[in-house]
């Protein structure tokens, strides 16, 4: 595996700045955590029962982190 591929993205929530994903894919899973967080966390009324894809992104923050 090159090691270009081997990249890590942070997702963290715009509300509490906390970090809730370092993941190398944002997958239905990591979909699934933040929207729990979202609604816990945040008093947007936002995300419906079945929020898109881009209502969750814009309210977290993608950051690429380089690994060592
Ligand atoms: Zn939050």
């Amino acid at each position: 595996m090159p090691d270009a591929t081997n990249r890590l993205f942070a997702v963290a929530c715009m509300d509490c700045r906390r970090n809730l994903l370092t993941v190398e894919r944002i997958r239905d899973r990591e979909i699934a955590v933040l929207v729990d967080h979202l609604r816990a966390c945040s008093a947007r009324e936002r995300l419906g029962d079945t929020p898109m894809l881009g209502d969750v992104m814009a309210c977290v923050r993608v950051a690429a982190v380089a690994q060592a």
